[in-house]
């Protein structure tokens, strides 16, 4: 009966929210493993200055990310971050205020987290990387099986482990992940030059993924093309350069990653299909240890637990950056993204409950 009611009520929330708001479309973007640290206070002054964990032709880099204040040293790494979606959506995260984002899974690594994203349930069995196909339904391919969504959600990542994360074989989502070209018979000149070109850049600098400039630009021709409802974007660069110790490229590909995020966004809101009714959403697997454990991440790495969230879109309040006490969960994410689109998320698993917060109306 309890169970009963509290189901009832989840309905009545979801529902009186759907009813009311204006999401149509939810992007959901990852960074991998970048630190709350560098988001909130920007760039780490020991790491940029001292020469252990950047290269001797830095200097422009302390100038491209480097101010004393806090305020503006972030803004000059995460420009869109600080200047537009603190202005016009919701950042949590900043422990700096007691305002915490966890994972709640106890392994604090990648496979892990991406599974307590997309399925709401932190599986214990899920304890390595490699672990193989997916056991547990996750919230696009939940999705992709309604009528009003099928074959309108598409997922783009650099790092080709996500086939197994969302289980290709059995969801049947169209996923681009890692070095893979684009499939179909009639492909566009742009989608073409990708193909090629991700398998021509430079792999020199500690990364064995594919660039995010590669998946960012395939995911922005499929978004031009073909209009999904549901968008995933996936990062890999700040995990991998922050495993092979640059820190000042660590900074750059979070940067880069800002920017790409900016552009997607800007070009959403010049499309009718997209504009003023798509919920941007962005955070990540996992952290990173403090101070010189910067580079590493793992349950033995104090704090590798701690994370970021973040939503811009027409249904959010515009709070910006919050710096309240409080907590939230890495489990709560794919509740979020079905109830953005009047959804509930069942998959059999007692998952995390949607984040109400960023859910209310203006
Ligand atoms: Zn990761």
């Amino acid at each position: 009966m309890l169970i009963k009611k509290i189901a009832l009520l989840f309905l009545f929330f979801c529902f009186n929210v759907a009813n009311a708001q204006q999401t149509k479309n939810v992007v959901i973007i990852t960074f991998d493993g970048y630190r709350w640290k560098d988001m909130f206070n920007g760039a780490d002054s020991s790491n940029l200055f001292g020469k252990k964990f950047t290269s001797q032709d830095s200097i422009w880099r302390v100038k491209k990310y480097w101010a004393k204040n806090t305020t503006e040293r972030r803004a000059k790494l995460m420009p869109f971050f600080w200047n537009n979606i603190a202005k016009n959506g919701q950042i949590y995260g900043n422990r700096n205020y007691g305002n915490f984002v966890n994972v709640t899974n106890k392994y604090w690594f990648s496979y892990p987290g991406y599974n307590e994203i997309f399925t709401g349930y932190p599986d214990t069995l899920i304890n390595k990387n490699d672990y193989g196909p997916n056991p547990n339904i996750n919230v696009l391919e939940f999705l992709n099986n309604k009528p009003e969504f099928k074959g309108k959600v598409a997922t783009f990542t650099s790092w080709d482990a996500f086939y197994n994360i969302l289980n290709q074989k059995r969801s049947g989502l169209p996923i681009n992940s890692g070095f893979k070209n684009m499939q179909g018979e009639k492909l566009s000149d742009v989608q073409e030059t990708l193909n090629d070109l991700q398998w021509w850049l430079p792999k020199d600098y500690g990364m064995g993924e594919r660039n995010d400039g590669i998946t960012y630009s395939l995911a922005k021709e499929y978004v031009k093309l073909h209009h999904p409802r549901v968008l995933q974007l996936s990062f890999i660069e700040t995990d991998a350069l922050a495993h092979s110790g640059k820190y000042d490229f660590y900074l750059d590909a979070a940067n880069y990653n800002d920017k790409m995020i900016e552009d997607l966004w800007k070009f959403m809101q010049n499309d009718p299909f997209y504009k003023d009714q798509t919920t941007f959403i962005i955070t990540e697997d996992h952290g990173r240890g403090y101070e010189d454990n910067w580079q590493h991440h793992y349950y033995s790495v104090a704090h590798s637990n701690e994370i970021f969230f973040a939503v811009m879109g027409p249904d959010t309040k515009p709070l910006g950056e919050i710096k309240t006490k409080g907590v939230l969960y890495q489990n709560q994410i794919a509740q979020t993204i079905a109830c953005f689109l009047g959804v509930k998320f069942e998959n059999g698993h007692d998952i995390g409950k949607p984040i109400k917060e960023v859910l209310l109306q203006k």
